[in-house]
């Protein structure tokens, strides 16, 4: 196995006498490139290119380690780097090395991160059950669903468990070998003796990639993944009262999980449209609702339309000013989270007529005769 390893120059593509900034460049080019959260089609592969160069770079940016391994290669003193993994050792059982520098700066985060990222948390995470990745999916529902409430039926792709295998990734019939290098724990223990002193290290299986098993004939569904794509057809409710930007979260409606760990979780986020007449504030529904200039000056009844289509009679008492607003106790939003409920505040914007007939303008000029006095400016108080 050792033999197949690449050159860390070649597998960083530069020159044997490449300065530090020359190797930190192309790390960092590298890095960006394989990593498995830019990779979602081919993770596994980006992963592992993902490791080499990490490996290279975690070699070559180390003035004595780059020493030694410029004299000595892969197959330095005592297995120094000699199987997979050598230096390289990422999440637990590192104990030997500690101070990896320079991974601060890269643009992602810190040694940690871009590992827990990339591999879920370190290797020893990797071997037991995970949560199947959460799914994120927008929806849009009128004012009238958020009022009232609507079911929707949402079109998702995810995976699935591959029905030909089970999710195990072995053709049907077989079953995956437990693998004996490492006794099926995904993991060997090595003491190695370096320049540095003893390092014990605790390496990804190289047989079963730390997997614990070994696929002898792969499903050909699957490819050997476990999982299919599928496009599933889900019914959500969503609850009376919802707001714009609220989110509906479908526990287990998400990715599989791996190693019978629980599904992902599916989050609709939900916006809804802009009413041509209601607005929303709070659990509140406002409108503008127009009356005459007579009805505002003799009083009137009107039908105030409501969210849910039906009309309500309200009375609207004599010399009500334009701006004028009424409410309608509890007929708002229901609250999502309570029984609660807003109201329907409605606000009168009285209409001054545009286009008089001949009688109508003589019924106004008689009655402008009694009031031809300008009214006073109001005055504003302290408060007003
Ligand atoms: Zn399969
Ligand atoms: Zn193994």
């Amino acid at each position: 196995m050792a033999d197949q390893k690449r050159d860390y120059y070649e597998v960083l593509g530069i020159d044997k006498n490449a300065s530090d900034e020359e190797i930190r460049r192309a790390y960092r080019k590298l890095a960006k490139k394989y990593h498995p959260d830019a990779n979602p089609d081919n993770k596994k592969e980006a992963e592992a290119k993902f490791k080499e160069v990490s490996e290279a770079y975690e070699v070559l940016s180390d003035k004595q380690k780059r020493q030694m391994y410029d004299q000595f290669g892969h197959e330095g003193p005592q297995g120094f780097g000699g199987q997979n993994g050598g230096y390289y050792s990422y999440g637990s059982g590192f104990d030997g090395f500690s101070g990896f520098s320079g991974f601060d700066d890269f643009g992602f985060g810190s040694f940690g991160d871009i590992f827990s990222a990339a591999f879920g948390g370190g290797t020893h995470r990797k071997s037991g059950p995970r949560k199947g990745a959460d799914l994120r999916i927008n929806t849009e529902i009128t004012f009238e669903e958020s009022y009232l409430g609507t079911e929707k039926n949402i079109n998702i792709n995810r995976n699935k468990e591959c029905p030909s295998c089970n999710g195990t990734g072995a053709k049907r019939g077989t079953n995956p070998q437990t693998c004996q290098v490492c006794n099926g724990t995904g993991k060997i223990k090595q003491v190695v003796t370096t320049p540095f002193g003893q390092m014990s290290t605790q390496k990804v299986c190289s047989n079963c990639g730390g997997e614990g098993k070994i696929i002898k004939e792969v499903c050909p569904e699957c490819r050997g993944k476990g999982n299919v794509r599928e496009s599933a057809k889900i019914k959500v409710k969503i609850p009376a009262g919802i707001a714009d930007g609220q989110i509906v979260v479908l526990r287990g409606e998400g990715e599989p999980g791996v190693k019978n760990g629980p599904k992902g979780d599916l989050y609709i986020n939900v916006h809804v449209k802009k009413h041509s007449i209601y607005t929303r504030k709070s659990d509140h529904v406002l409108c503008d609702i127009p009356i005459t200039f007579t009805g505002a000056t003799l009083g009137t009844e009107i039908e105030v339309p409501m969210v849910d289509g039906t009309k309500e009679k309200y009375k609207i008492p004599e010399g009500t000013q334009t701006g004028t607003k009424f409410v309608l106790k509890g007929k708002g939003f229901k609250s999502v989270n309570s029984n609660w409920k807003g109201d329907f505040v409605f606000t009168v914007v009285v209409q001054v007529p545009k286009k008089l007939t001949a009688e109508q303008r003589e019924l106004i000029n008689k009655l402008a005769v009694t009031m031809n006095e300008q009214p006073p400016i109001k005055k504003k108080g302290i408060f007003g």
